[in-house]
């Protein structure tokens, strides 16, 4: 069984439709949240996601569309979007929205947007804040999303400390009797200053985990931003990954 992890689309339909292409075979798709926000193609990545057999659990944008988060919350740019966003979604797309769950577990894994202790807020973006979310863990492994930035945290069940760790590109990461917690990056708004759309996937055969980077046309998302009227802020930071 090959799963496709992709996490933080935020409607860049452009670029979800290019690692979908370029995934290769793989079986299921779990999303890891934040499906629409930023992008101008909400109602297009819920309903490209939905033709594929699909785990996905709900983003902070995903229940900030929905008014189930306060909006207050957010920054001026991202509040924007929200409103844009809630405008936009037809009532299917809305209803699917409602219904994500704000996590996922199988016998191996915990999937949620921000982390296991506050599935949709917390930022898992030091070793620290890892290590006291390992103790929330119920399982071995755990993937999150929600910072954007693709890492590895692994818990040393010896020292009982965790390092994180760069996660390398097109390298299978082994999983097998380990600690972790995964974030495999942002296909439509990555955060560590590479423009390249990221997504991983996962063999449960092997039980291990492969981190890809790809380019996409990130140009053209950025002309329907504009003729959306998207924020400016939001539309240039594409350029850098940022
Ligand atoms: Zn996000």
């Amino acid at each position: 069984m090959r799963i496709l992890v992709l996490s933080d689309i935020h409607a860049n339909l452009i670029a979800l439709e290019t690692v979908l292409r370029n995934a290769g075979e793989f079986d299921r798709i779990w999303c890891l949240g934040d499906v629409v926000g930023y992008g101008p193609e909400p109602n297009a990545c819920i309903e490209t996601l939905r033709r594929y057999d699909l785990v996905c659990i709900a983003g902070n944008h995903d229940w900030a569309v929905l008014d189930k988060l306060e909006l207050e919350d957010f920054n001026a740019d991202a509040r924007r979007a929200v409103l844009w966003t809630r405008e936009q979604l037809n009532v299917q797309n809305l209803d699917w929205l409602h219904a994500l769950p704000d996590s996922f577990r199988t016998e191996d894994f915990t999937l949620v947007h921000g982390s296991p202790r506050a599935p949709l807020w917390e930022y898992v973006l030091t070793s620290g804040i890892a290590r006291i979310n390992f103790e929330y863990l119920d399982t071995s492994l755990c993937l999150i999303g929600h910072t954007h930035i693709p890492i590895i945290y692994r818990y040393d069940n010896d020292t009982q400390n965790v390092t994180a760790e760069p996660l390398p590109e097109e390298i299978p990461v082994p999983l097998q009797g380990e600690r972790m917690m995964i974030n495999p990056g942002s296909v439509g708004q990555p955060r560590d200053g590479d423009p390249r759309a990221a997504f991983a996937l996962l063999d449960l055969d092997t039980l291990t985990l492969t981190h890809y980077r790809i380019e996409y046309n990130v140009p053209a998302t950025q002309l329907k931003m504009g003729q959306a009227n998207l924020p400016l802020r939001l539309i240039t930071r594409l350029s850098y990954g940022w």
